[in-house]
């Protein structure tokens, strides 16, 4: 009697470890960090918690990390992020975040084919606040606040998405997009420049070889794809809205698209009172945004980024979370899988020995990726025959012709052999010079239009 007792006290314990699911609530601090370690004590082999560093108030950033392998870079599995609140008043993308880490427990729990593949081939990342204090400064005025932009700095009174290094005005140098549009150096003083919560967020971005991230906010329901800089800043009594597309214009076009087709409503394209086509839109065609984190993404790290713009209601009340989150689940997964597209593989020397920091290059797409530190690399393209080469330094570059198809990604492995007469090292003396002389243009502006992303 007392084993079947027991067998039962278990039983009724786990269900209320499954009836104490993340609520359709509005998370305060301290209930997200419980709900977070709540997920990660339901998950434990697959999941692990850390913090990138500190607010301005002291409130840890903190990651979930979702991997067969937590803690742990494995070669060719790629590094996906999520990043929630950078606003602090937009607060639907934190709670999405928070139902998203308890989905994928769950339905890995339960077996589910489609995530415990995902969880298997990613590395997936959920920070569902970027700025904690702005969020409790917006939370105590509440969802009836109308005060629009109440906690959407940081505590020291600073927009993070205006925060970022402008890397856009060393490209568009001269009015002429003529300088690199990846891995442009920083300029040396950046630290010194930017806040805390920015520095935890560049920092975590330099530490990790990320391939693909959606930053979520609010204020417009919206899928927005780089550049949010327009190259044109000259004219600036206009409305300064200039379609300005990366090299990878149609990829973004696409993994905007999965979201905004996969999502409940925001494809249709009428939304808050706007009107964007298939629910996406270029961020300089929309609004020019200077300083913004998805170009910083683009121009300083392998990572492709978009910004999400997820509720015309930036803190929209409990008794939409439910309906909110069934209309994104869907977008939010699959917006994962996008990361297992194009090419990846092994960038190795003759005895086998990864080569980190080779860069790969595709013909036509003027934007280079690099390996990461085990000689890995990812290329995210849309189907097509690719020209792909290989270089580093003192190494012969190695060049190949690839055909990408749609469902998974191509596997292009480099075997580099060592140069008999090593070159003389690239120099960058132009790029710093360029650095120097535009560190003192780099001009902050606040624009006043009713939704900021
Ligand atoms: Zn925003």
């Amino acid at each position: 009697v007392p084993d079947v007792l027991t067998a039962f006290s278990k039983l009724i314990l786990l269900l209320l470890e499954v009836a104490a699911a993340v609520s359709f609530l509005h998370h305060r601090y301290e209930e997200m960090v419980q709900a977070l370690f709540r997920v990660q004590n339901e998950c434990p082999y697959v999941t692990r918690i850390y913090s990138i560093g500190r607010s301005v108030q002291g409130r840890h950033l903190y990651v979930l990390e979702f991997s067969d392998h937590p803690g742990i870079h494995e070669p060719l599995e790629p590094e996906f992020k999520y990043v929630g609140n950078m606003h602090g008043n937009e607060v639907l993308g934190r709670e999405l975040l928070l139902q998203l880490s308890e989905f994928l427990c769950e339905e890995y729990r339960r077996g589910s084919e489609r995530v415990t593949r995902l969880v298997h081939d990613t590395r997936i990342h959920i920070m569902p606040s970027m700025n904690p204090d702005g969020y409790e400064v917006a939370a105590k005025q509440g969802p009836d606040s109308i005060g629009y932009l109440t906690g959407r700095n940081n505590a020291n009174g600073v927009d993070l998405n205006r925060n970022f290094p402008d890397l856009n005005t060393f490209m568009y140098y001269n009015g002429e997009i003529s300088g690199p549009n990846h891995h442009i150096p920083l300029p040396d003083n950046w630290k010194s420049q930017v806040e805390p919560e920015t520095l935890a967020v560049i920092q975590w971005i330099s530490n990790y070889n990320f391939v693909l991230s959606a930053n979520l906010h609010g204020g417009a329901v919206v899928a927005n794809y780089p550049y949010d800089k327009s190259q044109d800043t000259r004219f600036r009594s206009h409305r300064r809205t200039f379609n300005t597309p990366t090299p990878d214009d149609k990829l973004f076009q696409k993994l905007a698209k999965t979201y905004s087709y996969a999502h409940g409503w925001m494809h249709r394209g009428w939304n808050c009172g706007d009107y964007f086509a298939d629910g996406i839109t270029n961020g300089a065609s929309w609004y020019s945004l200077s300083k913004g984190m998805q170009d910083f993404n683009y121009l300083y790290t392998n990572c492709f980024e978009i910004t999400l713009e997820l509720s015309c209601n930036k803190f929209p009340p409990e008794e939409d979370l439910e309906r909110q989150w069934m209309a994104n689940r869907e977008a939010l997964v699959a917006f994962i899988e996008e990361i297992h597209q194009g090419i990846k593989g092994m960038v190795s020397d003759e005895n086998n020995n990864g080569i980190a920091g080779a860069v790969i290059s595709v013909q036509g797409i003027s934007h280079d990726v690099t390996s990461g530190d085990m000689g890995d690399y990812f290329r995210l393209l849309l189907p097509g025959t690719y020209t792909v080469t290989a270089s580093a330094e003192g190494y012969q570059s190695q060049t190949v012709t690839t055909t990408v198809g749609p469902a998974a990604p191509s596997l292009v492995h480099f075997q580099l052999k060592q140069d008999v007469v090593r070159k003389p090292p690239e120099h960058k003396t132009s790029g710093s010079r360029m650095n120097k002389a535009l560190q003192k243009k780099v001009v902050p502006r606040a624009t006043h239009r009713r939704t900021q992303r």
